[in-house]
């Protein structure tokens, strides 16, 4: 099988070229079509670093990194936009648009905006995700939970093949958490690939994949196979001691 994501020798350095701060890599790994991608490690192991490389928001300094087939670390700003539109991004604290509503901020993920498609396609998500009723609401008065519905609403409007996570579940409570799990399994059952960030442990039986990271490097891998079972996988290769560090990031 293809894989819809290949880096290779993947390296991030901030600082100057004399005083490198070495954020991440060389680093290599590959995530086929579908999968549930878990990246873990403490804070400062450079897993928003690698997210950020894989959506577009940051360059590499050295290294390849294939998405659908094109090296998105040769891109030129103009390329990146456009790469970045044909994703879909979900962060921990939501970045909708505080002074629209629920509707309006779901259409600013869609290239032709509040075209009849794309607002009928707006309503399916929303409905599918229960938020339905909160068409016209200003978003400033919803929940947290509905929030993280709206921004989800929001990254699949254009229908991405891949969705990128940050902490999705970083703001909201256990209930909340529980709702936007549910809801990122079925976009996971829908064949779409997910990559996430994130502490929470009840992301572990939906993943197919963990990579986890620690001071820039990958320091473990799992593959799993037993994708959209309900339980806690028994295999024992799951290392809950290593990287699931409770902290905020
Ligand atoms: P994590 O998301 O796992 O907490 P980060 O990717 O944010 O880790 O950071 C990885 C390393 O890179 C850390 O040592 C951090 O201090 C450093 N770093 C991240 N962003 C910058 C930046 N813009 N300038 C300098 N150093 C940075």
């Amino acid at each position: 099988m293809t894989p819809i994501i290949k880096a290779t020798n993947l390296s991030k350095h901030y600082g100057t070229k004399k005083n490198p701060i070495k954020a991440l890599g060389p680093i290599n790994f590959e995530i086929n079509k579908g999968e549930f991608t878990l990246i873990l490690g403490k804070s400062g192991s450079g897993k928003s670093t690698l997210l950020n490389l894989l959506a577009g928001l940051d360059k590499a300094t050295n290294g390849d990194l294939i998405i659908e087939n094109n090296d998105i670390s040769k891109f030129s700003a103009r390329k990146l936009s456009k790469y970045r539109a044909s994703i879909g991004i979900i962060f921990q604290f939501y970045n909708l648009l505080p002074n629209l509503n629920t509707i309006e901020n779901i259409l600013m993920g869609a290239w032709a905006g509040g075209s009849k498609a794309n607002k009928t396609r707006a309503r399916e998500l929303m409905k599918q995700f229960g938020i339905d009723h909160r068409e016209k609401s200003n978003v400033k008065i919803l929940s947290g939970g509905e929030k993280q519905r709206v921004a989800i609403c929001r990254a699949l409007i254009s229908d991405p093949d891949i969705l990128f996570c940050d902490e999705p579940t970083g703001a909201l409570d256990s209930n909340n958490e529980r709702q936007v799990i549910e809801i990122l399994k079925q976009i996971s059952d829908s064949g779409k690939t997910i990559i996430m960030v994130t502490h929470s442990k009840e992301f572990t039986p939906l993943s197919d994949k963990i990579i986890y990271l620690r001071d820039g490097l990958i320091v473990d891998q799992n593959e799993f196979e037993h994708k959209n079972q309900p339980t806690v996988p028994t295999t024992s290769n799951i290392n809950y001691s290593m990287p699931l560090n409770n902290n905020a990031v």
